[in-house]
């Protein structure tokens, strides 16, 4: 007779074997042992990504030296890169550019769109934001507005942001999954009603950007930036990336009008005049290995439909909720994520008091998840190598470290510098 849970890990296995994505986890080294179900926070690292930067490094820079910016095209790469982003996001090839940070990205479109709302129609004066939106969009919404001498008012709302807009609302600075609950706006509804009420949106992608379909151009969305580092495998710190719908790139300012997007950066006229198309939006030199570090990322999305990848995401949560309840639910979790998967991005987070000891006993155990704030015990899933026995194994793992008390020992009551 097998027991209730070697039962399920067999009928696990059986959906690892039928699983059309199965062939995609060849494509990352992942250490033995380890469960991770952090490739929201940071995308695990690509199997081309080492040789890559290293014969780039060792070729192109050692011995190309800067002819490099020509020879191996170094200078098209934010261009290029940018291209591959759209096709995954549903624009068209010249609406998207690499570059920068997401925070830097966001302080250019936001900045950007404020300007011309202005020029349309100035008493609109209030930018509008979540308050559980993630802090750096609200920290450069704050900054932006000390820039133009706290000229808006940044209204922060709770709930409901599609009920919030009118006719003072200049921009809403939305996130389209949020990185707490895993909550997901309808981006196109969102964008109509925006653009009934005169609202400009500006999106932050970052947690579903290579989670779940995304249809910029389809859903209307005019302004959009984010990660490259979570779910699209760029790399730590990988570079971001900008999105303009093409109808808005000719009249759109660039509030950091760096060299970079300068029409003619090479002519090295004393006068500033942006580029025609996308990339204005790029400020300064490009990195170019990080760059190309996050080509490798996106490379493992190559034939992977977004529709298989969005099915087997909400398979492997709903897979791993359902565990949850029936070999935790004594101890005391309760999932805040929304159980529609409508509103749900590839995400569950469960509240628990002692979320930030119980995770770094996971983590110390090879399951990796993460923490946030106030009580958040935070799992991605990412299906281009997670496998439906990980997170049966990974359930498994909570069971006994919730059971044998392990997240109580001492050293795992101090939290870390990064959760
Ligand atoms: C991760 C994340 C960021 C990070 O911004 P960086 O500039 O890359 O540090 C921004 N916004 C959201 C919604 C995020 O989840």
């Amino acid at each position: 007779m097998s027991s209730p849970l070697s039962r399920t890990r067999t009928e696990c296995e059986a959906l690892d074997r039928a699983d059309p994505l199965a062939f995609a986890r060849k494509r990352f080294l992942l250490p033995e042992g380890v469960v991770y179900l952090d490739g929201n926070s940071l995308g695990a690292l690509p199997a081309t990504t080492a040789n890559c930067l290293q014969d780039t490094v060792r070729h192109e820079w050692g011995v190309g030296l800067i002819r490099s910016w020509n020879d191996a095209d170094w200078v098209a790469l934010p261009k290029r890169i940018g291209s591959t982003i759209a096709a995954l996001l549903g624009a068209q090839e010249n609406e998207i550019i690499a570059t920068d940070s997401t925070s830097i990205n966001i302080f250019k479109i936001l900045a950007g769109a404020l300007s011309l709302a202005s020029k349309q129609d100035n008493s609109r004066r209030v930018i509008l934001s979540e308050r559980d939106n993630f802090p750096t969009d609200l920290y450069i919404s704050q900054g932006i507005n000390a820039t133009f001498g706290n000229a808006y008012e940044l209204r922060l709302v709770d709930e409901n942001i599609e009920s919030a807009f009118n006719d003072r609302v200049a921009v809403a600075l939305v996130t389209q999954v949020d990185y707490r609950t895993g909550r997901m706006h309808n981006m196109a509804r969102l964008n109509k009603l925006a653009r009934e009420a005169g609202t400009r949106v500006v999106w932050d992608l970052s947690h579903s950007a290579g989670a779940v379909p995304v249809e910029l151009n389809k859903n209307g969305a005019e302004l959009a930036a984010g990660c490259g580092y979570k779910y699209l495998n760029g790399g730590p710190g990988a570079p971001a990336y900008l999105y303009v719908a093409s109808a808005l790139q000719a009249d759109f300012p660039t509030p950091l009008s760096g060299w970079f997007g300068h029409a003619a950066p090479f002519d090295f006229k004393p006068d500033y005049l942006p580029a025609p198309g996308i990339e204005r939006f790029q400020c300064g030199t490009p990195s170019v290995l990080a760059m190309l570090a996050l080509g490798c990322g996106l490379a493992t999305f190559a034939d992977v439909s977004m529709d298989e990848l969005r099915d087997k995401s909400l398979r492997l949560s709903d897979l791993f909720w359902q565990l949850m309840d029936e070999q935790c639910g004594e101890f005391g979790f309760a999932c805040v994520s929304p159980r529609e998967h409508a509103i749900r991005g590839s995400q569950l987070s469960f509240a628990h008091e002692h979320a930030s000891a119980i995770m770094q006993a996971l983590i110390d155990r090879g399951v990796i998840g993460d923490f946030r704030q106030p009580n958040l015990l935070r799992f991605g899933f990412t299906p281009l190598y997670l496998r439906y026995t990980d997170v049966c194994d990974a359930v498994k793992v909570i069971r006994e470290v919730m059971q044998c008390g392990a997240w109580k020992a001492t050293r795992f009551q101090q939290r870390k510098q990064v959760t």
